[in-house]
């Protein structure tokens, strides 16, 4: 079974995973003619608000999966710890991107030592599979540092900050494959997020000045800063060789800390990125109309940015329950809402676009 490619108007595309990111996407798809299905474990599956159908079903239910590939012209994912036994059960000649993308994403070891390879500078770092490993990363790569599940960490879950090696005789190992790495001191965080289409042509949006607390994204800033303006290239001649590397097709996020000694790759998702959110309303072309676009095997958007300045802002817990009083605001801010059921701390409930000439 393979696509035919470019998929015509009328296709299916099936998304792997859920969430706000495959909502987002079945919107850019569905305006390009295109219906979409989704597939994910029973939960707040806010996907289902734009997709055609949702296979509620869980990840080991490989026939559900089966019979959910059989009703796609092409299947590609919006989450990145999609168990790889169940994107087995979907044939590779639908996948969009390619596994192998998921297979280095999914672990944090793999992907260092990847993108490395291939040029990029990383925090200092050590695998830590027991108590005793833990001691000698602590004493190889010393204190602060941050003590990472190698695996279905995301938002800042699964990571321990140790800030003193006082601090760190409270550490245990948690029982998981982990790594350590090294705090890194640096000014500014930004990410590259680029699309490649089938034939191998790359584009790149503008990098945002992203902010993060406790893990997790807060906002993204245009113009970033001379800092991040000045690594920019750097950072994107690495992110190219990765898509490359990968034989890549589709949306592509890595992202970076700006240090004074340059830009350190802190890690990649292969897929749509919450820092690229602010690309529907600032952007020619949204990153989610892109990836679909890829992965359809249509020309890609121009990715320019069209106003001088752009703040996406997360809307994360309570406070989405009074973000429809944004809407009096001046200055037209966008808003977008993900419809999830409820509003629990530190959860991602939508997010706010301004943007100024
Ligand atoms: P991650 O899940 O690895 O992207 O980590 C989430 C956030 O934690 C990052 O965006 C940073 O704000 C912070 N962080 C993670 N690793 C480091 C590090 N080695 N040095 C400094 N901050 C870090």
């Amino acid at each position: 079974m393979s696509a035919t490619l470019p998929l015509p108007p009328g296709s299916t595309i099936g998304i792997l995973g859920a969430g706000q990111l495959g909502r987002m996407m079945a919107t850019a798809a569905s305006q390009l003619g295109y219906h979409s299905i989704s597939f994910a474990p029973p939960g707040d599956n806010v996907a289902a608000d734009t997709c055609a159908e949702l296979f509620e079903r869980n990840w080991t239910d490989t026939s559900a999966l089966a019979d959910f590939a059989q009703r796609c012209d092409i299947v590609t994912w919006e989450f990145e710890n999609v168990p790889l036994n169940a994107v087995a059960a979907i044939p590779e000649a639908l996948l969009a991107p390619q596994l192998r993308a998921l297979k280095v994403a999914q672990d944090r070891l793999n992907e260092k030592r990847f993108v490395e390879d291939l040029g990029a500078t990383c925090a200092p770092y050590v695998r830590v599979d027991s108590d005793e490993e833990l001691t000698r990363a602590l004493e190889r790569v010393g204190t602060p540092g941050i003590l990472k599940t190698a695996r279905d960490g995301y938002d800042g879950k699964g990571q321990w900050r140790i800030a003193s090696a006082h601090e760190a005789t409270g550490v245990r190992f948690p029982g998981r494959p982990c790594i350590y790495e090294g705090m890194v001191d640096f000014e500014t965080e930004f990410s590259v997020i680029l699309v490649r289409s089938r034939e191998g042509e790359v584009r790149f949006w503008d990098s945002t000045a992203n902010r993060h607390q406790g893990g997790m994204l807060v906002s993204s800033t245009l113009p970033a800063g001379d800092l991040v303006e000045g690594q920019v290239e750097a950072a994107r001649a690495i992110s190219a060789k990765v898509a490359e590397a990968l034989g890549y097709v589709g949306v592509l996020t890595l992202e970076f800390f700006a240090t004074k000694q340059g830009p350190i790759f802190n890690e990649m998702a292969p897929r749509v990125h919450n820092s690229g959110h602010w690309t529907i309303e600032g952007a020619a072309t949204s990153q989610f109309e892109n990836h679909v676009r890829a992965i359809c095997g249509l020309p890609l958007g121009e990715t320019g940015t069209r106003f001088a300045r752009i703040k996406m802002r997360n809307i994360v817990g309570e406070s989405a329950l009074s973000a429809h009083d944004m809407l009096s605001e001046p200055g037209e801010p966008h808003l977008h809402l993900y419809g999830k059921r409820e509003a629990r701390e530190g959860r991602k409930m939508g997010h706010v676009t301004r943007v100024s000439h």
